[in-house]
């Protein structure tokens, strides 16, 4: 008699099963697209320390044969990377400075920013992240205790902020046993998690997600980021209602980039888009200037430009803050 062993193909699609199916090979994604011929523009792989890394589904929301897709361009490593521009450095927003504990960025009054964890389902090229430290500076590895330690012995800390790296990269049972930990802690008042996970990969939004959010002792704002209309489809939506009617509330933080999302009407869509789906416009943020993003960067002048255009034709509530970090200044800067 023959036992047949499962087949991949009928295994449960976890998502953790998708993390690990995601796209890492820039030349299969490009094939993906009809777009093979662009794979001499390609950052050579040896000058990345920072790879690729898309999700499928991501990828899927792509357009195919267009060198320009908003979303390509986010997650796709170009040559332009490797030039190197005055003013834009590694630490750009002084992170290294903000350190307070071992995972613990205390920047801002009331606020304290908890690195959960440095992993992330999607490699953002604009990111910060790709030169930040986080392999060293996580506090997930069984080294909470330092970071929760801080935030118990600060009163003025009402709100714990999940970040990273992506926070809902964790396991939930890991992200069970540090609310369990901060659920100790008489003065937090509010839980923020920031996360593109439900954006990129919309299945981690899944039961045992959903049960956690609804057992948490606080309200919880989810920050979500997206910085374009087309990230959001149907699956996406659908992540938010569940989301939502878990109690959470949604906001969303976008990074202004050139030729992604630098015109008005891209903005307007992606406010009206946001708004469809339940989550409201939270931060346009000017970029990190950090090293290997120059390419993306958009003058002050011009954000300024596109906001009061917005500001003509959007609802209040639809238009975003636009703001900068400034390394030593007490809250985000607004220009
Ligand atoms: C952005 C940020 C916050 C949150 O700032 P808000 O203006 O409240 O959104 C908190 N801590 C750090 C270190 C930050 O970078
Ligand atoms: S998901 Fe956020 S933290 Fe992760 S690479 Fe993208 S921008 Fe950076």
């Amino acid at each position: 008699m023959i036992t047949a062993s499962p087949l991949p193909a009928q295994q449960p699609r976890t998502w953790q099963r998708l993390w690990r199916e995601a796209i890492v090979d820039p030349r299969e994604l490009l094939e993906l697209l009809d777009l093979g011929h662009l794979a001499g523009t390609l950052l050579p792989a040896r000058d990345s320390g920072f790879s690729l890394r898309v999700p499928r589904g991501f990828a899927a929301r792509m357009r195919r044969g267009d060198a320009h897709d908003p979303l390509l361009l986010q997650v796709l490593p170009q040559a332009a990377e490797s030039l190197e521009v005055a003013g834009f450095a590694r630490d750009a927003v002084g992170d290294m400075a903000a350190r307070v504990a071992d995972g613990v960025l205390h920047k801002y009054a009331g606020r304290a920013l908890l690195i959960a964890t440095g992993s992330c389902a999607v490699n953002c090229r604009y990111c910060f992240r790709r030169h930040f430290p986080y392999a060293e500076e996580t506090a997930a590895a069984n080294r909470w205790r330092e970071a929760i330690g801080y935030i118990r012995a600060d009163a003025s800390i009402e709100e714990v902020i999940l970040s990273g790296g992506d926070p809902l990269s964790l396991a939930t049972a890991k992200l069970v046993e540090l609310t369990d930990a901060l659920a100790a802690i008489p003065h937090i008042r509010r839980l923020r998690i920031h996360t593109r996970l439900p954006i990129v990969l919309p299945e981690r939004v899944d039961g045992e997600l959903l049960a956690w959010l609804r057992r948490l002792p606080w309200p919880a704002a989810i920050v979500l980021h997206a910085n374009h209309a087309n990230e959001i489809d149907a699956s996406v939506a659908d992540a938010c209602a569940r989301l939502r009617a878990a109690g959470s509330s949604l906001l969303n933080q976008s990074v202004l980039l050139r030729r992604i999302n630098d015109n008005v009407q891209t903005l307007a869509d992606l406010s009206a888009r946001l708004f469809s789906t339940g989550v409201l416009p939270y931060y346009l943020h000017q970029l990190d200037r950090v090293a290997g993003t120059a390419h993306f960067a958009v003058d002050d002048k011009r954000a300024g430009q596109l906001i009061a255009q917005l500001r003509g034709r959007l609802s209040g509530y639809l238009v975003p803050r636009l703001v900068r970090e400034i390394a030593g200044e007490p809250a985000k800067t607004p220009l």
